[in-house]
């Protein structure tokens, strides 16, 4: 049951709350996170490159945990102090890590880290959950919803490392050193108005994420403090001492033991959401293969901009490799609405795909990206060994269009398919598989980086095989669509 909400632009009124506090949070997260790998050197190495390896590394023991730790904000939310509180103490845990990583001290950057980590994982997932409750069980505009929703986060990735790009530069007395400082000042600031944003916005939800009676007592939301600062330093052993070897199994041994929870309750509601619980955890898995290879952005596809794009444009000016972060959040801006629209035109021809047929198409959309890069590798190879400058860019659009096709979808998924004293930790599934496929992205770059760093060759290998991957994993997709369609029971 669902209230009655006032409708601003064909949805109901709180989704723009929530668009805008999202905005915000990812504004913080991606306004920062430019930033890491490049701050860890110049202030912890003196910028000495043999601090890039830890340096890496940290980062991607960062990335994976941040969305592995929605796990625990899911079931916190759902059995401990439900959605609105999770989101709030989120938000204030967040900007206190993001206030800390400031702080020019190893240790305390390193804890500030985990603090950040710990915070979004109270938040996030329970965010994208709450979209979800806004809608009735057979409402068609929910996945609409989610791909707005959806555009909030990108708009906030796509504007923040611009503003905090810029900031870094322009406020430095010394040329070369950028006041990364002021970067991560920035994202705080950004995650305090997010949380002043959800504060003062949260009565439109009229109720829905409040705590229910059994979870109203105010001390269990001290209980969380307590447990949030009982894990940080857990969270800070893992993410200096695990090596991506060693967390990727402890992943794993999270996710199994999610899939055993979610499936136990599933089992104990009936043969209908036993099946979903089953329909649900088997597109979790082909989310880790699209992100495994979307996410080589940061990685592989950074380096290949590096040394193998030709970045000279008009008049001797370099297109800064930075900047090709920004193309995908605004190919995304730019395309949701058409995406949207496509989906509302086939809808009303009852053309409209299924959700595993929808990620069937995400998977090949990301494969489709690695044909070109292919193609540009084999065939466009000048005598500089530089490849133009479009392809890359193109590989962007194309995994967008497949993101499209398959991120949204699988948030508003997750709201159709959970068991629902367990949309929350199921969320936490969600973006736990994001965790594992980024986790996997970082190891498998390093192997197309090999020990010489990417040339030519080791570029079109790795992305060859990304390539096979992703096609064969897109295929089979389509082909078990029916399959998965029957253990969903009639969700669309
Ligand atoms: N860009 C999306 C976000 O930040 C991707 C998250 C994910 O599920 N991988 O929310």
């Amino acid at each position: 049951s669902v209230p009655d909400y006032p409708q601003t632009m064909g949805h109901p009124r709180p989704l723009w709350m929530l668009f805008m506090t999202e905005f915000w949070e990812r504004f913080a997260f991606y306004g920062m996170r430019w930033a890491l790998t490049l701050y860890i050197v110049a202030e912890f190495f003196n910028g000495d490159a043999s601090g890039q390896g830890f340096a890496s590394r940290t980062y991607g023991a960062y990335l994976a945990l941040v969305y592995a730790a929605a796990v625990f904000g899911g079931y916190v939310a759902d059995r401990i102090i439900g959605y609105q509180r999770s989101i709030l103490v989120g938000a204030v845990v967040m900007s206190a890590g993001l206030f800390m990583i400031m702080l020019p001290d190893e240790r305390i950057f390193l804890l500030g880290l985990s603090t950040v980590i710990v915070g979004n994982g109270l938040f996030k997932p329970n965010i994208s959950s709450m979209v979800g409750q806004l809608y009735g069980v057979s409402d068609a505009r929910r996945d609409r919803g989610f791909t707005l929703f959806y555009m909030g986060i990108n708009a906030g990735a796509l504007v923040s490392p611009l503003v905090t790009g810029w900031m870094a530069s322009y406020f430095t007395d010394t040329p070369m050193q950028q006041n990364y400082k002021l970067v991560f000042l920035a994202s705080g600031i950004g995650m305090l108005i997010s949380l002043v944003w959800f504060w003062i916005g949260r009565r439109q939800l009229k109720g829905v994420g409040r705590p229910s009676p059994e979870q109203a007592n105010r001390m269990r939301v001290v209980y969380v403090l307590l447990g949030c600062v009982l894990a940080i330093p857990l969270v800070y052993l893992v993410m200096a001492k695990a090596g991506a070897i060693v967390l990727q199994w402890m992943l794993t041994v999270l996710f199994v033991g999610l899939s055993l929870l979610l499936l136990v309750e599933g089992f104990r509601e009936g043969k209908v959401q036993r099946n979903r619980v089953f329909a649900m955890l088997i597109i979790f898995v082909f989310n880790v293969l699209f992100w495994m290879f979307y996410e080589q952005a940061g990685s592989s596809f950074n380096f290949l901009a590096q040394n193998i794009v030709d970045r000279q444009m008009f008049g001797g000016w370099e297109f800064p490799v930075g900047w090709f972060q920004s193309v995908a959040p605004l190919a995304l801006v730019l395309l949701a609405p058409f995406v949207s629209l496509a989906w509302g035109w086939l809808d009303k021809r009852n053309l409209e795909p299924s959700i595993p047929r929808k990620f069937g198409l995400g998977l090949l959309g990301n494969a489709v990206a690695f044909i070109v890069l292919m193609y540009a590798l084999s065939s466009l190879v000048d005598s500089r060994n530089l490849i133009p400058f479009w392809p890359l860019v193109l590989v962007y659009v194309l995994q967008t269009l497949g993101e499209l096709c398959l991120s949204p979808i699988g948030l508003s998924m997750v709201t159709k398919l959970a068991p629902v004293r367990l949309v929350g930790f199921a969320m936490g599934g969600w973006f736990l598989s994001t965790g594992i496929g980024n986790n996997l992205s970082g190891i498998f770059a390093g192997h197309v980086s090999g020990k010489t760093g990417m040339t030519v060759a080791s570029a079109l290998s790795g992305f060859t095989f990304s390539f096979w991957l992703l096609a064969g994993a897109g295929a089979l997709l389509f082909l078990i669509a029916p399959l998965i369609n029957r253990l969903m029971h009639g969700v669309k």
